[in-house]
């Protein structure tokens, strides 16, 4: 049954078509979309053609946003105000495509609203510069000015596992500088990005400012890249991916945002009771399906079996289960193939040497909150990035051993250390090859406007969050003007 507002009813089946110039579009063809933990339908998108998509792009690209300041602000803090007010509806809509937890995605939506408050602030803003010219025997009576300007046009394509929360921080940069996007979210989660874009041309967002298009990836992703008209490629995704990207998208701009395996350090300072608390909030939470999440927890020795000990007792009172049940901490993952792998790779670890210290059962897409130890770096539970539930605790001796193990891997997005000795806390600071390192907290904690994003196989090192998006969403041009 069509939805044309976004009303929606509890138990309807959801359609959306392509939104394309402020219309939706429908093409007879569509991708459906099935709850992980019931495996009902619970919504379907359109899917669009090569064809189509040329057109979309072509169409977009005549468009020249000319929104002031004073219009972007006020479309920016509408869309908070609305996904604020609708946070019950929105959470619903997430667990019903993702099968997260209503409580990982309440919290989803709270950090939309966010995005969504900081890019209007950041949209009054200018950091335009000014350089007088006289300074020199080269000099002249001139002064040279800044000011940023739109790429125009910029395709994002997003993943499943903050099928929102990605998605707004690839749109509120972009209307907060006047450009245009065509969005490509995960067709596994694709709903919520629909229901996102209406909600924007609802609070006055220009038709051709953002189109939401979905289709076979073999059909579509080469136009979505490499398209000459394309400004900027903007993808947050998985490392395989995002390096195919890198390779296809020609002469133009490319942010990615991927992969990951963080590290938490556990020094032989540390407040254990802290580190568990810390170990819990940093994997567990949203299924552990976070690019961020701890991946790898390197405990030293001595600490190492109270340490593993403590973790399992509380990691087994995490409750998991019913997704829609509201005291629930933890629901599915995105898939039970997605928890298969999970679980053939836990199996594998334990034949590798590795001991169970608790969970590790599957039902379905759900997969119990599971704590190893005795794991190695070279098990491929930890070389491979494994995305769910599973807390691996990895045994060190010295801190250059735990630093050395922290960077032997292909990835750099985020880490963190638990301990109060200044000395080894700033040793870890400058020699984790990461784009974050977090000091007695976890590795994912940031701001929404906070600069984020990773070297290595995690990303060429631009940031993400709403400033640094801003940023990578403009180029800057000079104008000199005589100054006498
Ligand atoms: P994925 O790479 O499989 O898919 C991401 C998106 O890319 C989807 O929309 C998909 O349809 C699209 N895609 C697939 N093949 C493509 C191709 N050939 N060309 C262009 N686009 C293509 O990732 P996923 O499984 O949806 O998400 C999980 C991954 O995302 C994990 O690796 C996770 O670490 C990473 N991630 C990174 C960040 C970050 O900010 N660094 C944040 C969240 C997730």
């Amino acid at each position: 049954r069509k939805t044309q507002q976004n009303n929606l009813d509890e138990d309807a089946v959801l359609e959306y078509g392509s939104i394309v110039g402020g219309e939706e579009i429908t093409t007879g063809s569509w991708i459906d979309v099935k709850n992980p933990y019931t495996n009902n339908l619970v919504g379907r998108v359109a899917s669009i053609d090569e064809k189509l998509l040329l057109k979309i792009i072509a169409d977009t690209r005549k468009t020249k946003l000319t929104m002031t300041r004073y219009e972007r602000n006020r479309i920016l803090n509408n869309m908070a105000d609305a996904v604020e007010g609708r946070i019950d509806e929105i959470s619903k809509l997430i667990t019903d495509e993702s099968g997260l937890s209503l409580k990982d995605t309440r919290y989803e939506a709270s950090r939309v609203v966010d995005v969504l408050r900081f890019a209007a602030i950041k949209s009054f803003e200018d950091d335009s510069e000014v350089f007088p010219c006289d300074i020199s025997k080269n000099g002249r009576n001139r002064r040279i000015y800044t000011t940023r300007c739109p790429l125009d046009l910029i395709t994002a394509i997003t993943p499943f596992n903050h099928p929102m929360n990605q998605v707004i921080h690839k749109i509120a940069p972009a209307i907060a500088t006047n450009n245009t996007v065509i969005l490509k979210p995960s067709e596994k989660t694709p709903l919520s990005a629909y229901y996102l874009a209406k909600l924007a041309l609802e609070c006055g967002l220009p038709p051709h400012a953002l189109n939401v298009v979905n289709g076979p990836i073999n059909d579509i992703a080469h136009e979505l890249v490499s398209n000459d008209l394309v400004s900027l490629v903007s993808f947050t995704g998985s490392s395989k991916i995002g390096k195919l990207i890198a390779q296809n998208s020609g002469y133009k701009k490319v942010i990615l945002e991927l992969g990951g395996s963080s590290a938490l350090l556990v020094l032989e300072d540390a407040d254990i009771e802290e580190a568990v608390s810390i170990t819990i909030s940093g994997i567990f939470k949203n299924s552990a399906q976070r690019c961020t999440a701890i991946r790898r927890i390197l405990v030293h020795k001595s600490l190492a079996d109270d340490y593993g000990r403590r973790l399992a007792e509380k990691v087994s009172e995490i409750s998991y289960g019913d997704p829609y049940d509201p005291n629930v901490d933890m629901g599915t993952v995105i898939s039970e193939s997605a928890a298969q792998e999970i679980e053939n790779r836990v199996n594998e670890a334990i034949k590798l040497g590795a001991t169970l210290l608790t969970g590790h059962a599957r039902d379905g897409a759900l997969y119990a909150p599971t704590v190893l130890d005795h794991v190695k770096n070279d098990f491929p539970l930890v070389a491979e990035e494994t995305f769910g539930p599973v807390a691996p605790i990895i045994r060190f001796d010295t801190l250059e051993e735990a630093i050395d193990i922290a960077n032997d891997t292909p990835y750099g997005l985020s880490g963190g250390v638990v301990s109060n000795h200044w000395p080894s806390i700033q040793k870890v600071i400058t020699s984790l090859e990461t784009g974050t390192v977090n000091v007695n907290e976890a590795p994912s904690y940031r701001l929404e406007w906070s600069p984020f994003g990773g070297v290595k196989d995690s990303g060429l090192g631009y940031k993400e969050g709403v400033i640094e998006t801003m940023k990578g969403y403009t180029y800057v041009k000079t104008y000199s003007l005589p100054w006498d």
